[in-house]
């Protein structure tokens, strides 16, 4: 399953690029300087003069309207930023996300982006960050239709006159392109149906993606995880025909450093919820079930692609989550591979299991320097909230106020929850050491935490993602490839280059 082509390409002239239609995004308070519109007005004939004339730029951000130009460009399409104060990096993603669905609809091949108006702004790179939000925007998930709609393609001039090629290259544009689409190879593996990504299909693409970028891959089969004593991830698998596995990709980008990162992705690659059988209401959205460990494969993607000088190993634990005659059930006890018991409370708290084996997996077999899980893990932390942050839990400060920091920058933001000691008697257990959920509902995302704690050595830095309210949208229909773009910044900033 190849990368999904974004319609979007961009390049960068020394003269201002010509195309069907001159793209203008404008600060709409402080109004537009006289000088920037006698500028952009060159380019197309007094257009954007005129319209900011008759009726300003347009008070809401994102709010478009458009003219017919001349000189070089049929039309003209003004773009409000909003009052310039408000303008964040997250914000011109959006713009240029309904930029980007506008010129689609309007099959527009060619148009050029007028820049003087986003390197006016606070934010850092923002021309990247507007090319971010187009390839971003113009993901489509249209492989299983018959007769899916045509998405065009348009080629992006950066058109700022001399300063065009110079802000290409300073703003890394081709980088933030490739970042962008390495979400896209997450969120296209998301969409994937549970009868399409199971775990030996997904080992597959793994393998597919290694050789595509040159990482090393291994996959662990149902009877590796026997020897290996992986108790939870095969209890977890045990009820589907599809037998689970656990894939291990490694990315070296720092040969000579001794540091490692291990990205450690739950994929239940569909959760039934097993014997404690979900509802049926939004049971299809439980193919998203997956999203922590397609982030993690989107990171090694970004981090071949983008050559990150750091050591990287992903750990993907993948299961069917299936009731059969063979399923795991409640009230079984089972022998975890750190030789932790566990009686199951659920049958559908099922991603800390597999997580658990593959953190111990970590610390025996690949000693990190730190670990970073990923899951959508607990409904509790879309309740605690929402879409707005990702659940942040941990035993190392540093490590947490580090990926803290990269949330705000990549606007994919995390909210830290406390793994204290009270917590614990909510997963003591009762005829074994512990138990995979606790009876009551408090404190839900905080008790998947402390259940993994249980498997991490407080030597070794550990952070916990609970991604389940940020992976997918409010309606349950779409992946957003949270965590990519996280970590990417993360291990830019606090990774690279150590040793
Ligand atoms: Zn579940």
């Amino acid at each position: 399953m190849p990368t999904p082509a974004t319609p979007f390409s961009f390049s960068t002239a020394t003269r201002p690029a010509k195309g069907e239609v001159l793209i203008v995004p404008l600060a709409a308070d402080p109004p537009p300087a006289m000088q920037l519109l006698r500028r952009v007005d060159q380019e197309c004939g007094g257009a954007v003069g005129n319209l900011v004339r008759v009726a300003g730029v347009g008070a809401e951000a994102g709010q478009m309207q458009h003219t017919a130009g001349t000189a070089g460009y049929r039309r003209v399409l003004l773009v409000s930023l909003g009052p310039a104060a408000g303008i964040t990096a997250a914000l011109l993603r959006r713009i240029a996300g309904s930029v980007g669905d506008w010129l689609l609809q309007q099959g527009v091949e060619r148009a050029a982006l007028w820049i003087d108006g986003l390197v006016k702004t606070q934010v850092e790179r923002p021309v990247a960050a507007w090319a971010d939000g187009m390839v971003l925007g113009g993901f489509r998930f249209n492989r299983h239709k018959s007769a899916a709609p045509a998405v065009g393609r348009c080629r992006i001039g950066l058109a700022a006159g001399e300063a065009a090629r110079k802000v290409g290259r300073a703003e890394r544009v081709s980088e933030a392109v490739a970042l962008a689409q390495s979400v896209n190879y997450a969120r296209s593996l998301c969409h994937e149906p549970g009868n399409i990504i199971q775990p030996s299909s997904l080992a597959k693409e793994a393998r597919r993606l290694a050789r595509e970028w040159k990482l090393k891959c291994t996959v662990f089969g149902p009877a590796d995880l026997k020897k290996m004593k992986m108790g939870g991830l095969i209890a977890v698998g045990q009820g589907a025909a599809d037998k689970p596995c656990l894939i291990r990709l490694d990315y070296r980008g720092a040969p000579r450093s001794r540091q490692s990162t291990a990205l450690i992705g739950k994929a239940v690659t569909f959760d039934t919820g097993g014997y404690s059988l979900k509802p049926k209401d939004g049971l299809e959205s439980m193919k998203f079930d997956k999203c922590g460990g397609m982030a993690v494969l989107g990171i090694m993607h970004a981090a071949a692609a983008l050559k990150l000088r750091c050591n990287l190993t992903a750990l993907v634990p993948a299961a069917e989550n299936a009731v059969s005659g063979e399923a795991y059930r409640p009230g079984d006890i089972i022998t975890m591979m750190s030789g932790k018991t566990v009686e199951i409370i659920s049958a559908d708290a099922e991603g800390r299991l597999i997580l658990a084996d593959a953190l111990t997996y970590a610390q025996k077999h690949c000693k990190p320097t730190r670990m970073i899980n990923f899951a959508t893990l607990t409904g509790g932390v879309v309740i605690s909230l929402g879409r707005a942050a990702a659940g942040l839990m941990g035993n190392n400060d540093e490590l947490a106020a580090d990926l803290e920091e990269s949330g705000r920058r990549s606007g994919e933001r995390l909210w830290r929850l406390p793994l204290w000691d009270e917590y614990r008697d909510l997963i003591r257990g009762n005829d074994s050491d512990i138990r995979n959920s606790a009876t009551r509902r408090e404190a839900h995302a905080i008790v998947g935490g402390m259940f993994l704690k249980e498997f991490v050595d407080a030597s070794t830095p550990w952070a916990h993602l609970d991604i389940a309210g940020t992976a997918i949208n409010e309606s349950k229909t779409a992946a957003t490839g949270y965590g990519v773009r996280l970590i990417v910044d993360y291990l830019r900033r606090h990774v690279e280059g150590r040793r």
